[in-house]
């Protein structure tokens, strides 16, 4: 009697999603993550990453992580809490605190586990979560770990995030109002400022994501709290050092007993090695970047004004974007596959991006333009962009 493999029905679901058209395979860079780069032996102009600030390759971010690893080795040997903390990564956590302004911060091995950490370390199943309905998938995993009940608001919907903390008034237990800064998909801002204050009037704890704000709002790219001016007034900031710092890494930012905390419940500073010293290293040099040249930043909101404005004049939907995440909304997610693979065939990557990332009817490509984009590399961009449209009949209308 032949055994029935127990794993078929993944094999079934992927043959399905290659018959709808969503499967997708893996590019496969080739070279340094560059403005033009090469992806499966093909040139193309890079608008898929989030290396906001060209800082990934930059020569003193390469130096500071060859420099470190001749001196202290490629690994950190253990978790923090044994005996994996060494004096780069505490210099690089002080440097981040300084650059917050806020009294302590704390690295984790990515942002992933910044917020999945730190959601699931400070609440309980008594607590309350009230969270944006298109919050990080690593804040909502950190909802589903703590246990706590989770509580979802339309997007960017203040009035129904103060609606249901006010519905809570009195209930025992703690309460999370929680956002991204920048949203991923669709690149608008949280409106933090009434957040904040409605965090304030119900005496909730207030948590900002800046993965995709860090290096790119604010000054020196300090991210949403600071492009708002609310300094002191949210509890927990998260940033992460793999988007426009260029490497690896997320971080959280509060007080010093939050930071404590965490170093005694965050399971994935708890449980999980360190990051090397190259890591450390070369955020460090990324730091020194962002104060010394903030001249990156304007390039990058130059080329996304630049990009954008055209994108509209060829009558693309750039949805609600506000930041240089720029999606081309195609709503259906095999047409949204097939526009990325013509612009690729037209040397050009941009992925398309649809459910479980976005909802369901809500595909897209989604552009990233960074401040190393010439602007002869952004209008070939344009170009391809345009011809790839017709091709595939979009805008449709
Ligand atoms: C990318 C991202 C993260 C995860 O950051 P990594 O450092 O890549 O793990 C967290 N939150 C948001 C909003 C993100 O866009």
């Amino acid at each position: 009697m032949s055994q029935a493999n127990p794993l078929a029905y993944l094999t079934e679901q992927l043959d399905e999603w290659r018959q709808a058209g969503t499967y997708q395979r893996l590019r496969v860079l080739e070279s340094a993550c560059e403005p033009v780069c090469r992806f499966d032996g093909r040139e193309v102009i890079n608008l898929a990453s989030n290396n906001y600030l060209g800082l990934a390759n930059h020569p003193k971010l390469v130096e500071a992580a060859i420099e470190a690893t001749r001196k202290y080795g490629v690994g950190s040997g253990a978790v923090r809490t044994i005996s994996g903390t060494m004096t780069l990564h505490i210099e690089l956590e002080q440097r981040i605190a300084a650059f917050k302004n806020v009294e302590a911060c704390v690295v984790f091995q990515s942002g992933f586990t910044a917020n999945s950490g730190t959601v699931s370390a400070i609440l309980g199943p008594e607590d309350f979560i009230v969270s944006d309905e298109l919050n990080h998938a690593s804040i909502i995993d950190g909802c589903r770990l703590s246990k706590a009940k989770i509580k979802i608001f339309p997007h960017r919907d203040a009035a129904e995030a103060e609606r249901i903390l006010a519905g809570l008034d009195g209930t025992p237990g703690r309460k999370l109002l929680i956002t991204d800064g920048v949203f991923s998909m669709d690149g608008d801002i949280a409106p933090l400022k009434e957040l904040v204050e409605i965090a304030e009037r119900h005496g909730a704890i207030m948590m900002v994501d800046d993965a995709h704000a860090s290096g790119v709002l604010g000054r020196n790219g300090r991210g949403t709290i600071d492009h708002y001016g609310l300094h002191g007034r949210v509890h927990i900031q998260v940033g992460t050092l793999s988007k426009a710092v260029g490497v690896l890494g997320g971080y959280v930012c509060g007080s010093r007993d939050l930071i404590d905390f965490l170093y005694h419940r965050g399971r994935p500073f708890l449980f999980s090695t360190s990051h090397p010293p190259a890591v450390a290293a070369a955020c460090i040099a990324a730091f020194d970047l962002l104060e010394s040249e903030p001249e990156r930043i304007e390039r990058l909101w130059e080329n996304t004004r630049y990009f954008k404005e055209n994108l509209r004049q060829a009558g693309l939907d750039t949805g609600s974007s506000e930041t240089p995440i720029t999606p081309i909304m195609v709503g259906d997610a095999a047409l949204a596959f097939r526009f990325s693979d013509a612009l690729f065939e037209r040397g050009v990557l941009a992925t398309g991006i649809g459910y479980p990332t976005v909802p369901r009817g809500k595909a897209r490509v989604r552009t990233i333009v960074t401040a190393a984009h010439t602007r002869e590399q952004l209008d070939r961009a344009l170009e391809a962009i345009a011809a790839a449209a017709r091709q595939v009949g979009l805008p449709a209308s």
